[in-house]
């Protein structure tokens, strides 16, 4: 998932989705593409290749994020940022879960950030408790009105479940009151004849008189 970065959002020390600068800094930069191949792509029992790798990797300044990027663009084979195809298994499993604020954060911002599924459930989680219309939500997300409607649906649904098993009250909808009628009539536009409101005869003028009267 993306969100278009703007010009004016504050830098957050964060790659941005594509950017692959920061391999001019990597140690493995600028080697011939055959050795590169050989050392950071070895077969799973060549030690000696897998070896050498980690040293050039241990004395990258960008093995973090030669290590993002092999995990967020889901590269499964060969060594990025020191490890192997075996030694990221467990970091590539557990990715949809990553929860990093600071990517969160960046996301509201307006960078161009990727985000995890833990970090997109709670970008819509943050939406639908702000009350965010479908329409936002879609262009922050870059997904359809109608998927961004689903989405803020269930969050609502997840909100609700939630109360309901922890006994939360639901809030009292709170109706408008009516005005007070008072009785009088309203004030007359001017240039327009007010009707004229006959007086109520009481009760006692029309009452049948008593045998005493
Ligand atoms: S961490 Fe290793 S593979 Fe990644 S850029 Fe540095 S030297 Fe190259």
């Amino acid at each position: 998932m993306r969100h278009i970065t703007t010009h004016n959002a504050p830098a957050t020390g964060l790659r941005s989705i594509g950017d692959t600068s920061w391999h001019t800094h990597g140690v493995c930069h600028g080697m011939d593409p055959e050795d590169a191949d050989a050392v950071f792509f070895p077969l799973p029992r060549d030690h000696e290749a897998i070896a050498e790798a980690k040293e050039l990797c241990g004395l990258c300044p960008v093995r973090r994020d030669c290590l993002n990027y092999a995990l967020e663009n889901v590269l499964k084979e060969g060594v990025w940022g020191g490890l192997t195809e075996a030694e990221r298994r467990p970091w590539h499993d557990g990715l949809p879960q990553r929860l990093d604020y600071r990517r969160v954060i960046a996301f509201f911002n307006g960078r161009d950030v990727h985000l995890t599924e833990a970090e997109r459930q709670l970008v819509i989680d943050h939406a639908y408790v702000q009350g965010w219309r479908p329409d936002r939500l879609a262009a922050a997300l870059q997904i359809s009105h109608k998927h961004a409607r689903d989405l803020l649906r269930q969050a609502a649904n997840k909100v609700f479940d939630r109360d309901r098993t922890y006994g939360v009250p639901r809030p009292k909808k709170t109706r408008k009151k009516a005005a007070p009628t008072t009785g009088a009539p309203a004030p007359a536009k001017p240039g327009t004849r007010q009707p004229v409101s006959r007086p109520v005869a009481s009760a006692s003028a029309h009452a049948p008189l008593g045998k005493a009267a």
